[in-house]
């Protein structure tokens, strides 16, 4: 996927981290961090990139959003010669999403070096364009463990000029078993070779895999740190029954525009699923049973803004990177405190204001325990009457999505889309949100009170010269 996001979104910078300068990268690589607005190293780049730079192995472990992923492809990218047509890194994930947002940051990061090729290798896609794709050459492929083992059964990936091997989400991986997967993998690379592991969380399955793969490996361990300021925790009491109507209480109460509700179970998701839109709140879900097609809409649409609500198991959540998100709710309360503190770190990021919102029945005080504990904090109990009552005015999100039938396949780009918006139709950028680019779709968000009307100019004129398709989502 191709984004790009406007300029009134913002950048997730500080202003007392160490510079980019310090590093060896090339003046065009500069000059594109420069202009994504990274214009200090995360801390988990400080510490790691003069580490990988240097070609050495390396573990590292922060939590997610810490900027980990251009941690390594700043490395990769460094060593790669566009010039020879061979795999030279390879970056392995657990999912295709994951994957996805790896290749694109990828591409955004590659984009002052001459023509890159990135491919994207996961399961749920048909193997033959992948093996069109590989056969017309790439330099860097990033995939799912088994989709790229049986690229690597069947011949149609040749692995002889690989440089670098990553392993993104390690932790992820082995929850998912793929274990034997990655090993099978990482036995068939050259050895000589530079082999990086980012995690988030440390558990024994990584020295083991460590052991078998990596050679000297050094490692960087950045502790959860919050800034309680900036995210805002209350526990609300709740008994059982009342759980699933509370969190529309709490929305119509904070009114965030995105909210990313954890429940424990996928019953629990669907069933609150069931209950926001019985509200008349939008909201979707992630699950295991959605086509990977309705997976990509899904997050598209809660990036952009179009969807208030994405309730989600911590499974399904996992690792994805999802800049704004001024609420976490817990509708369930996590048993594990570790998972508590990831779940509500997605809020609170980049300098703003998060609220994380947990409802908790009695038998979840022991729980609430253990977190505080941990957080060293003193939990702020609330009671649900605090709140107004449901005929509150409704919770709508900001944008709308609308889905053009064509995409890079049609190379379309995010550029034509917004020309057209801005060009011949007539709208402000301010209008135009998010744009994303799929293989055979292009979503962009607008504005909703032009939604409409940008479907109808949309279907009237003409993207890159062509008449497109349009509808709202
Ligand atoms: P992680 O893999 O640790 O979960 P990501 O690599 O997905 O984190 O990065 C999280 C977000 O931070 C992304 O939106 C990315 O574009 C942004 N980001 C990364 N590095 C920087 C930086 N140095 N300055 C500003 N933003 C950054
Ligand atoms: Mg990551």
């Amino acid at each position: 996927m191709t984004d790009i996001t406007p300029p009134s979104s913002p950048s997730p910078a500080s202003t007392t981290g160490r510079s980019f300068n310090e590093l060896p990268l090339s003046p065009g690589m500069l000059a594109t961090l420069q202009q994504l607005g990274y214009l200090t190293m995360t801390p988990i780049q400080a510490a790691s990139l003069p580490i990988a730079l240097a070609g050495h192995d390396l573990i590292a472990q922060a939590k997610t959003g810490s900027g980990k992923t251009a941690a390594f492809a700043l490395a990769l990218l460094t060593r790669l010669n566009p010039r020879r047509f061979a795999v030279q890194a390879m970056v392995l994930c657990p999912t295709r999403e994951l994957a996805d947002q790896v290749t694109q940051e990828i591409r955004r990061l590659a984009r002052s070096a001459d023509n890159i090729k990135i491919l994207t290798l996961c399961g749920g896609s048909t193997m033959r364009p992948q093996i069109a794709s590989l056969e017309h050459g790439a330099h860097i492929v990033v995939g799912t463990p088994g989709r790229i083992m049986d690229h690597m059964e069947r011949g149609t990936l040749n692995l002889e000029a690989l440089n670098t091997l990553v392993l993104d989400e390690a932790d992820r991986m082995l929850d998912m078993g793929f274990y034997d997967d990655i090993a099978f993998v990482a036995k068939r690379c050259p050895a000589e070779r530079q082999t990086l592991m980012f995690s988030a969380t440390y558990p024994d399955g990584i020295a083991r895999l460590a052991r078998q793969f990596m050679r000297a490996p050094q490692e960087v361990k950045l502790l959860e740190q919050h800034e309680e300021s900036k995210i805002r925790q209350r526990f609300y009491k709740v008994e059982d029954g009342d759980r699933l109507q509370a969190v529309g209480l709490l929305l119509k109460h904070y009114r965030p525009v995105s909210t990313l509700a954890f429940c424990n179970t996928k019953q629990q998701c669907r069933s609150l699923l069931e209950v926001l839109h019985a509200q008349g709140i939008k909201a979707l879900t992630l699950n295991g049973d959605l086509e990977q097609r309705e997976r990509d809409q899904v997050l598209i649409q809660f990036a952009n803004r179009s969807s208030s609500v994405l309730v989600a198991t911590d499974v399904a959540a996992r690792g994805l990177d999802i800049a704004q998100l001024e609420a976490v709710i817990n509708v369930d309360v996590t048993p594990d405190p570790e998972i508590h503190i990831h779940r509500i770190g997605r809020t609170g990021r980049a300098d703003q204001d998060g609220w994380a919102l947990s409802l908790c029945s009695p038998a979840d005080r022991h729980r609430i325990i253990g977190i505080a504990q941990m957080m060293r904090i003193e939990p702020e109990w609330h009671e649900l009457g605090e709140l107004p009552s449901a005929d509150e005015a409704p919770l709508v999100p900001p944008m709308v999505t609308l889905q053009i039938l064509g995409g890079r396949k049609e190379k379309i780009r995010p550029g034509d889309v917004l020309g057209a918006l801005t060009g011949e139709a007539g709208y402000t950028r301010e209008q135009v949100g998010k744009i994303t680019v799929t293989d055979q779709s292009t979503y962009v968000a607008v504005a909703r009170n032009i939604a409409n009307d940008a479907v109808r100019k949309l279907s009237a004129g003409k993207v890159k010269g062509k008449t497109v398709k349009v509808r709202a989502l």
